[in-house]
């Protein structure tokens, strides 16, 4: 069982732990379905994407 939110997730800028959600959305690379989920750190402002495979994808593939 894979958890796909990390709990030692950080800003990737300036290594803070402290960040708010901001968007999600559902992308297709690589013949696959990714979830997009955008965060900003609580200490520098900085924005960044952070990429997911789409857990249901997995499971209709697996049906
Ligand atoms: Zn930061």
């Amino acid at each position: 069982m894979t958890p796909f939110e990390r709990p030692d997730r950080h800003c990737p800028q300036c290594q803070h732990k402290g960040y708010m959600f901001r968007a999600r959305k559902t992308v297709e690379a690589d013949g696959a379905k990714h979830i997009d989920t955008k965060y900003r750190c609580r200490a520098c402002s900085h924005d960044w994407w952070e990429r997911i495979p789409d857990p249901k994808a997995d499971n209709q593939s697996a049906a």
